[in-house]
This record gives structure tokens, C-alpha cells and sequence, in this order.
């Protein structure tokens, strides 16, 4: 059973001034500035041009959160603004009888979230999802709503523990400064750019109390430690302990001063992000020891000297690779920080064992000069990608609530948003998929069921189209054909694949796809993908190697060997131990690709999501100069074309905001049955027994508009949705 709101009313304006001028003026016909509209519901009519001056206007004056229907837009400031995220105004939103009727802001959504978990009507898991493209303002955005649940679902119980530090709360609060100096790092879109995806289920308990959280990451860019494009830089923490660590750490870590190393660029610039004493404390709150931090930042410090370590071309097959002349100090530096013997290292780099034949005899061939170089880095990317991994699950075990102590949960899924550069690779194919991915809930879940529900519910409704990316996720990940099977396959034939090779097989399954283009005039080969935020060329070479991501057993048995306490545990010494994707003997577990395992755990995700109650919040870039009072109508204007804004507009402007299962309708309001005859004159006059016993005039039943005014205006407690307006 749906509940019949007017379309265009975003709240009774009993808390806002704003809101009620807002409503007067346009009861009156008056026009309301673009500025004040704090539903884009409201612009009339709801075109790309009209929502764009409505956010441009808005913008301009300060105002950063608007309501778009179901959706919060959130427009990035570019500047500090703490009135705006004050613990005083977190109170505000969380004590007001309608938050709704507040301005628009996350706090809304933050207590909508919160309101709903212990609902009666529906007392299930939320989940916000933030999203938006790079720098948009998506993890600020899922930080500050950690803070504000961490404010009103403080648990008293941890008031009274001696060190604020302590407090769950907190300690979730910590687990964001430490996850992003591993995990952030500074490109050319934005100086603290999350490089993994983040899924944080913050634990309820039947109290509503916060009593724990977990946190589940998605596909770091382990690349970027080896690798980092012009003008970016690595991982935060890098810098953080070059620039930050005490002169006799730097003496134990073999950092001196004004030192280069080659997978450190940019380090004379300074970032707000580089605050090692903040993410030293936040470790330390989470568990973390001295020694423990000293272990991690020691290897840390080695991975940096092992890219110091370059190899020559020994110009002979047969000969392995020499180090150029200063990487022998490297490479011993580096052996000596990550406890391993520094020729063994050496060796393991410069060369290959090969398994062959039915014996599995070994023989060993040197490695060329790009080889070594590939093992190098492979090596560091082996290490840095078990360490974080190793950390979520340190973090983990500190913020985990016991399974008996939370009941319900609020999620916030902070991913990258979707990608499209000059050069697209196998990261992006799987960036883009998920982005395709989350759309497909939002549009699953608002824009498709919502309408199907009117149709089959025989209201008046006429159809809303919009973009259903079905068709581009069966081109990426449908079968039995698609671009993921595709690749997938000729990692499994374990042939030396070109790229010309995909290429080809590709456009022999799927040339006449709707979402698959081709660049003609493209030099290399590629294939364009026709995601809804826009077109995307992805280069084929390479999405095999990637995709495959291989760890020579060599690299693997060599870390196992370190004395290294850190990497004794990331590396555990059991032969069981390795890692499928290794081609190590006849009986190899199947490989398990990294486009295979990422879409497991999507499908992981968008399973809880499912489960959830969703909430989103679309955050908006104004320019890509990250300058506050700038907004570029160009760049906003396909933002909001990529997200589909305006369909959702309309869908929400002309739709029901609430949606109510009959049963839990009922529940919740069948005593008002005993009441109506005080609420309504009774046709037949006053009910001799005030409507307790079986009076059939009584127990007609009512209109559905006549029985959601009796309720509306009996019941204190508010529905949850903004638009009460009968
Ligand atoms: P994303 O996660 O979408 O890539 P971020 O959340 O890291 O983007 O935001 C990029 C930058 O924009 C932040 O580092 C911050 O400087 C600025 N920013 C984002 N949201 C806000 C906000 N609400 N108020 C002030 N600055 C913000
Ligand atoms: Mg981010």
C-alpha cells in the first residue's frame, strides 16, 4: 500500500522559516528565488538548464546541500566551513522533531538513517552510498557523518571510561587517518584521493548505541607503489615517514634528510595529509604498538630503497641483469630493513625458476633487464598490498563489535568514483563497473521498482524513462560472452596472449553490442565501453598481464624467509599458504583472477546492499581547480548528466515518497481503528460507544487519503519522509 503525498511538498514547514516562506510564496503564486529552493523537485519545469542555475545560485550563496527527491546532492565547498559540521548543529538535527523540514544537509540523511534503524515501521540495516567523481567529496562526506553518528549514538556506557581515546567511537573515528595515509594519495584530481574502496558498517545496538564496526576495502591501487603517473605522488604514509620520522628513527630507518628515492616524486610539496604524528596516534589507539609502528615503517622504508634498485642490461642472455652502479647500496639497504638476506634478494630479482615437465624439474634462467625491473616492483606491491590488508584486519579486530552486541547496522560505502583518462586499463574497467554496478542498485531500486510498483498497484502514473544500465553490465560481466569472461579466458589458456589477440576475439563476440564502440582512429588496440556516465576507451594491452596479476613463487618464498617480525606474520611460512594465482605444480588451486575475485566481492556488497534500507548522497565537483566560489556549469552539467539526476527529479517530484507495507502499515496503525469516531463525526452521529464495539459505520473502511490525515494529525511521531504535506 502506498501513501499519496502531494508531489511537490518537501516538508511542513513547522521547524524552518525558510521552508514555510517557501511554501507561502508559492501558495501565492510568488516566485522563490533559485537560492531558497531546497528541493530540486521544486524548479519548474525540471530540466538539466533549470536544476543547473538552482545549484549554481545555491552554490554561490553558501548553500552546498540541496534535496533532489530521494537523492542529497552535495556540492564540494573547496573551503573550510565548520559551522556547518559542528557538534552543536549535529545536535540540532538529531533533537528536531522533523529533520526534514531543516536545511538540506547530510546530518538529514545521517538521522533519517538513524530514525529508521530502531523504526517500528521498518527496522532495518541502512546504508548511505556517496558517490560522485574523484574530489567530489564523497570520503569527506562519509567522514562526517562517521563523526555525527559517533555524536548522537555515543554509547553512555563509554562515557565512562577514562581516555576519551578509548571510546569505540573514537576508536572508529581513528581507524580514517590510518586507512587514509595507507590508502590516499595525492593525483592529479585531488590531493588526498582514496585509491580503494570502502564499505564501514557502523554497529547498533538494540539501544541504538554505537557499539562497534567494520570495515571491508575494495581493490587498492597496489600499482601506485611502484609506479606513479606524472604529477601524482604514492601512498601518503610514504611521505609521511620521510618527512616526519625523529633523526634517530631516521638513522634506524635509513631515511637522512634530502635523500631520493624514485618512488617518492614530489616530496618538496606539503600536504595537509602529510601528518605522521596523527596517523602514529590514531595507530596507537587502535592497537598499534611502538614496536609494531616501527616494524611497519621500517619496511616501509626498505620498499623505498628497493626502488632504488636498477638493474643494468648484461647485454648476454645468459648472464643475469648487474645492478647499476649506485643500486648495490639499495639493495642492501633494502634487503637489511625487510630482514632478508641481501644476495638471496638480489638473486631473486635477477632470476627465474622454472617448473617443468612431469619431474616438475627446476632450472634457472636470468631475468632481462625489464624483467628484474617487473619482479622489483611486483615485489613491492606484494608486500605493501598484504600490509594493508593485514591493517584493515588489525583495524578490524579493534572496532569489531561482539556478534552478540549489535543488532542493527548503518553502512557507508565510500568508493572511487568512476573513471575515464586518457589511458584506461584494467583498473578502470573494474572502477567503472563497480560505478556501473551502484547505479544499477540506485536505478533498481527508485527508478525501476518504484515505477513497476505504481503500474502494478494500478495508480495513475505515467512512465519516467531513464538509463538502465543493464545492457553495458551484460557487455563488462554478463554471459555466457562478455569483456570480463573474455579476459578471463585467455588468463585461464595460460598462452603468451597479445593484445591483438583480445582484441580480436573481443570484436568477434561482440561487435554490434549497444554499449561497445570502437575508436578507429585509435593507434593501439582498444575498445570503447558506453557506460552511462559516458564513453571510455580502454587499451587492450595489458588487461591480460593485469588481469592475471602473477607472483612469481620465487618473490613469495623469499618474503617467507625474512626475519622480519612484521613480514613473519605477513608472509607466514606454511606451504599451504600460496597464493592461487601461483603456477606452482600440477595440483594448482584454478586461478582466481583479479577481475574474478573483484566481482565476488561486489557481488558481496551489493548482497548487503540489498538487504539495506539505501540512502544516496550524490556529491558534486563545482570545478576541477579545487577553488572555492567557482563553479564551472560545463563540468557540473555532465556530473549530472552521468548520474541521471534530472529522471530522478521527476520520478521523485511526481511520485509517493512513502512506501509502506500494508502489513506494516497496519501494525503500526490499526488502534487508530478504535479512534476514528473521535477523529471524524461518524455519518450517523457520535458512535454510542465511542467506536469500541463492532458499529459497522464505524468500521467502514476509510478513504486512504481521509485515514493518512487522521494519522498525520494524531501522531506525534513523524513518518520518515520530508513531504507531509496531505
Ligand atoms: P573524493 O573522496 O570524492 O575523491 P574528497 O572527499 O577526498 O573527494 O574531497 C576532496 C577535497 O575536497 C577534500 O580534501 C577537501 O579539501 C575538499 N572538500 C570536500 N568536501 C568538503 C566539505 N564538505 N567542506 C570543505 N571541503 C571539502
Ligand atoms: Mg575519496
Amino acid at each position: 500500500m502506498l501513501q499519496q503525498v502531494n508531489g511537490h511538498g518537501s516538508g511542513s514547514a513547522a521547524h524552518s522559516g525558510e521552508s514555510l516562506r517557501e511554501d507561502l510564496k508559492e501558495l501565492l503564486g510568488g516566485e522563490v528565488p533559485p537560492q531558497q529552493l531546497n528541493d530540486l523537485t521544486k524548479v519548474n519545469p525540471v530540466t538539466l538548464e533549470t536544476v543547473l542555475r538552482c545549484l549554481q545560485a545555491r552554490y554561490m550563496a553558501d548553500t552546498f546541500y540541496t534535496n533532489a527527491g530521494c537523492t542529497l546532492v552535495a556540492m564540494n565547498p573547496f573551503k573550510p566551513v565548520p559551522q556547518l559540521y559542528s557538534p552543536e548543529l549535529m545536535r540540532e538535527y538529531h533533537a528536531a522533531s522533523q529533520p526534514q523540514t531543516l536545511k538540506p544537509h547530510i546530518f538529514t540523511v545521517g538521522e533519517q538513517t538513524y530514525r529508521n534503524v530502531k523504526s517500528l515501521i521498518e527496522p532495518v540495516n541502512q546504508s548511505v552510498v556517496v558517490s560522485g567523481e574523484s574530489g567530489a567529496g564523497k570520503t569527506w562526506t562519509s567522514r562526517c557523518l562517521m563523526k555525527f553518528y559517533a555524536v548522537v549514538a555515543a554509547s553512555p556506557m563509554s562515557w565512562e571510561s577514562h581516555k576519551v581515546a578509548e571510546r569505540i567511537e573514537q576508536r572508529i573515528l581513528n581507524s580514517n587517518p590510518v586507512m587514509e595515509a595507507f590508502g590516499n594519495a595525492c593525483t592529479l584530481r585531488n590531493s588526498n584521493s582514496s585509491r580503494f574502496g570502502k564499505f564501514i558498517q557502523l554497529q547498533l545496538n538494540g539501544a541504538q548505541q554505537m557499539t562497534g564496526a567494520a570495515v571491508q576495502t575494495y581493490l587498492l591501487e597496489k600499482t601506485r607503489v611502484a609506479c606513479q603517473a606524472p604529477s601524482e605522488r604514492n601512498f601518503h604514509i610514504f611521505y609521511q615517514i620521510y618527512k616526519g620520522a625523529h633523526a634517530e628513527e631516521r638513522v634506524r630507518w635509513r631515511l637522512p634528510e634530502g635523500a631520493a628515492f624514485s618512488w617518492l616524486p614530489h616530496p618538496e610539496r606539503t600536504l595537509e595529509e602529510d601528518c605522521f604524528e596523527v596517523t602514529r596516534e590514531a595507530m596507537l589507539h587502535l592497537g598499534i604498538d611502538a614496536p609494531t609502528q616501527n616494524n611497519i615503517f621500517q619496511a616501509l622504508a626498505g620498499l623505498l630503497h628497493l626502488g632504488n634498485t636498477r638493474f643494468a642490461d648484461s647485454g648476454n642472455e645468459a648472464q643475469p641483469c648487474p645492478l647499476v652502479d649506485d643500486a648495490q647500496c639499495s639493495v642492501g639497504t633494502s634487503a637489511l630493513l625487510l630482514g632478508l638476506p641481501e644476495d638471496h634478494l638480489l638473486e631473486t630479482l635477477q632470476i627465474r625458476t622454472i617448473r617443468a615437465g612431469r619431474g616438475q624439474q627446476v632450472f634457472q634462467k636470468p631475468c632481462s633487464q625489464a624483467e628484474c625491473n617487473t619482479r622489483r616492483d611486483c615485489l613491492a606491491k606484494l608486500v605493501y598490498a598484504r600490509l594493508f590488508d593485514w591493517l584493515v584486519s588489525v583495524i578490524n579486530s579493534s572496532i569489531c563489535a561482539a556478534p552478540d552486541s549489535w543488532t542493527t547496522f548503518i553502512g557507508l560505502l565510500d568508493v572511487y568514483g568512476f573513471e575515464s583518462f586518457p589511458n584506461n586499463s584494467l583498473e578502470q574497467l573494474c572502477i567503472n563497473y563497480a560505478n556501473e554496478k551502484l547505479q544499477q542498485h540506485f536505478v533498481a531500486h527508485y527508478l525501476r521498482a518504484q515505477q513497476e510498483e505504481y503500474a502494478m498497484e494500478g495508480l495513475a502514473w505515467s512512465f519516467v524513462s531513464y538509463q538502465d544500465n543493464q545492457p553495458c553490465l551484460d557487455l563488462i560481466e554478463g554471459s555466457p560472452v562478455s569483456i570480463c569472461s573474455l579476459i578471463n579466458e585467455e588468463c585461464r589458456l595460460n598462452r603468451p596472449s597479445s593484445a591483438a589477440q583480445l582484441q580480436t576475439r573481443i570484436e568477434s563476440a561482440l561487435t554490434g553490442h549497444p554499449r561497445l564502440g570502437r575508436d578507429r582512429l585509435s593507434p593501439e588496440p582498444s575498445f570503447i565501453v558506453l557506460h552511462y556516465a559516458g564513453p571510455v576507451r580502454y587499451r587492450t594491452a595489458g588487461l591480460v598481464e593485469k588481469n592475471k596479476d602473477p607472483v612469481p613463487p620465487e618473490l613469495t618464498s623469499l618474503l617467507q624467509q625474512s626475519q622480519d617480525p612484521l613480514l613473519k606474520v605477513l608472509f607466514p611460512a606454511d606451504p599451504e599458504d600460496k597464493s592461487p594465482e601461483e603456477p606452482s605444480g600440477q595440483n594448482r588451486a584454478p586461478v582466481l583472477t583479479v577481475v574474478s575475485k573483484f566481482k565476488a566481492s561486489l557481488e558481496q556488497l551489493l548482497q548487503v546492499l540489498h538487504g539495506t534500507t539505501p540512502h544516496y548522497i550524490r556529491c558534486i565537483k563545482p570545478n576541477s581547480q579545487a577553488q572555492a566560489q567557482i563553479f564551472h556549469r560545463e563540468e557540473v552539467l555532465s556530473q549530472l548528466e552521468a548520474c541521471g539526476l534530472v529522471e530522478t527529479i521527476h520520478i521523485s517530484a511526481a511520485g509517493f515518497p512513502i512506501r509502506v507495507s500494508h502489513r506494516n502499515f497496519m501494525e503500526r496503525y490499526q488502534l487508530l481503528r478504535r479512534l476514528r469516531p473521535a477523529i471524524t463525526p461518524s455519518p450517523h452521529g457520535p458512535c454510542p460507544d465511542g467506536g469500541r464495539s463492532e458499529c459497522p459505520p464505524c468500521t467502514e473502511p476509510a478513504t486512504l487519503q481521509g485515514l493518512l490525515q487522521e494519522i498525520l494529525h494524531t501522531l506525534p511521531a513523524p513518518l520518515h519522509c520530508g513531504r507531509t504535506k496531505v
